[in-house]
């Protein structure tokens, strides 16, 4: 007799662990700079190259930039903290351990909500310095590579790891996210945010277990993924990976993952090594941080807009829908934009779909920032008057914006130089509009037969001939009366 197939269902649980780059101009604990890009090795000094007797100092803006984060993401910041040795041995790491912050770390207890109406609670923040890079020659990997180089610029650093609670319950939460806290970096402005260039980085941890069941089921972390969408990607990959192995009778072993962008499959990377195998113990040469109230006051007081209140302002007070409002709130710039072009332009709605429309289409296909055209909110604010009291067609506003992105201008000057307006004058097109009559008559009975949708046909006559420039409102009325 054939086995009754199991009906368990199952949920996932997700926590993330999210590197943050911190930008500041030095490193953590030297003045080395920490640009990117630069030849291997020249931003390094005694501190960073892990030589006896070199002292770290600790960077000042690295600590302003975590309490921002901290209080952005509704932590407690905590008045005293410290640093810890971190010990592990890799060829990155030359000093053969990492300060770290292991029991007091400088943010604890904080939250973020989401749009399904989770709350993702945030267990800690903590500062630490990064490794440098092995560079593997011959091979993508360390597998089958000639050799490797070591590139100690990254080392030091500053970083702060956040760590959430395994609250998220499915791979488009983890998703959010995520997304939500580069959004949250880059307003805030201590971090540029770029997964791909690995300022950000983020490993998952998923387990699922039938639902109801309170105890966690066996974990896995995937690594190395470079986007918000292969975070999506590969929870939902490890979501269902996991599932199938209970569902046939076997269990899960607790590992690290490597998610895998060509083939979209997480693979085996480690077997996860124990907390005790770290022998944390507090960093010697640094004092315990002190981070005074007056201090996280201060900074709480420049704390800017942040997403979620910019996403609040433009659907409560500017009926926006949540669709444009997440365009403006997850792209910056844009929403800059539309802030810095909105006391210019009444007519705001009309700024936003252009904004979110031509706008994000042209960006997208130019692979172009904002800051790489030459429209500036001002020319964006008087192209829309021009359109909104009839002075140019909406396919001159088109073609007028295309120039502006790419060469700059006033368009109101623009138009007049070139004789763009479009032609409102009865008297003008009336004469057209019979001309084009007496020339088609045969479609012109049809129109008066009931076939309505040649009217159309002559409307593009009079575009054609007027090269977009005719009100197109008021050429369908004069048909309507002539024909
Ligand atoms: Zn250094």
């Amino acid at each position: 007799m054939p086995q009754t197939p199991t009906q368990t269902e199952y949920e996932a649980v997700i926590g993330l662990e999210i590197h943050v780059q911190l930008r500041t101009q030095s490193k953590l604990f030297c003045p080395d700079s920490t640009r990117f890009g630069d030849e291997p090795n020249v931003n390094t000094c005694p501190v960073c190259l892990g030589y006896p007797g070199a002292l770290p100092v600790l960077n000042k803006k690295a600590v302003e930039y975590a309490v921002m984060l901290g209080l952005a993401l509704n932590c407690e910041i905590a008045e005293l903290s410290k640093f810890d040795r971190k010990h592990y041995f890799y060829p990155d790491l030359p000093k053969a351990y990492q300060i770290s912050q292991y029991n007091m770390p400088v943010c604890t207890n904080g939250y973020m909500e989401l749009s399904t109406g989770t709350r993702v609670r945030i267990n800690r923040a903590h500062m630490e310095e990064d490794a440098g890079k092995l560079v593997h020659a011959g091979a993508e990997g360390l597998a089958g590579s000639d050799y490797s180089l070591v590139d100690l610029n990254r080392a030091g650093t500053p970083l702060l790891e956040i760590v959430s609670e395994p609250d998220i319950k499915s791979a488009a939460e983890a998703r959010e996210y995520m997304t939500n806290m580069r959004n949250i970096v880059r307003y805030l402005g201590v971090c540029d945010g770029n997964m791909e260039e690995g300022s950000m980085r983020c490993d998952v941890n998923i387990s699922v277990r039938p639902k109801g069941q309170t105890e966690f089921g066996t974990k896995t972390e995937i690594k190395n993924m470079n986007s918000t969408r292969a975070i999506e990607q590969a929870a939902e990959y490890e979501i269902a990976r996991q599932v199938q192995i209970l569902e046939s009778g076997g269990s899960i072993t607790q590992a690290s993952r490597l998610w895998n962008e060509a083939t979209s499959e997480t693979m085996l990377m480690r077997v996860k090594e124990g907390e005790a195998d770290y022998r944390y113990f507090p960093e010697p040469d640094l004092r315990p941080l002190h981070i005074s109230r007056e201090w996280i006051e201060a900074l709480k007081r420049q704390l800017p807009e942040l997403p979620e209140e910019r996403r609040a302002r433009y659907i409560s007070e500017l009926d926006f829908s949540t669709h444009d409002a997440s365009i403006l709130v997850d792209v910056k710039e844009l929403g800059d934009f539309f802030d810095a072009a909105r006391p210019h332009c009444p007519h705001y709605k009309t700024l936003v779909n252009w904004l979110t429309g031509e706008i994000t289409a042209y960006l997208k296909t130019e692979k172009k920032s904002m800051a790489d055209t030459r429209l500036t909110p001002n020319a964006l604010a008087e192209l829309v008057e021009l359109q909104e009291n009839n002075t140019i067609s909406s396919t001159t506003a088109k073609k007028l914006l295309a120039e502006l992105l790419e060469k700059g201008g006033s368009p109101a000057k623009i138009v007049e130089e070139r004789d763009m307006a479009q032609i409102s004058d009865v008297g003008e097109l009336k004469k057209m509009v019979e001309d084009v009559i007496a020339n088609n008559p045969k479609q012109a009975q049809q129109f008066r037969d009931g076939k309505e949708q040649v009217l159309g046909f002559f409307v593009g006559q009079i575009m054609r001939a007027t090269q977009g420039s005719a009100n197109p409102e008021l050429v369908n009325q004069l048909l309507r009366e002539l024909i």
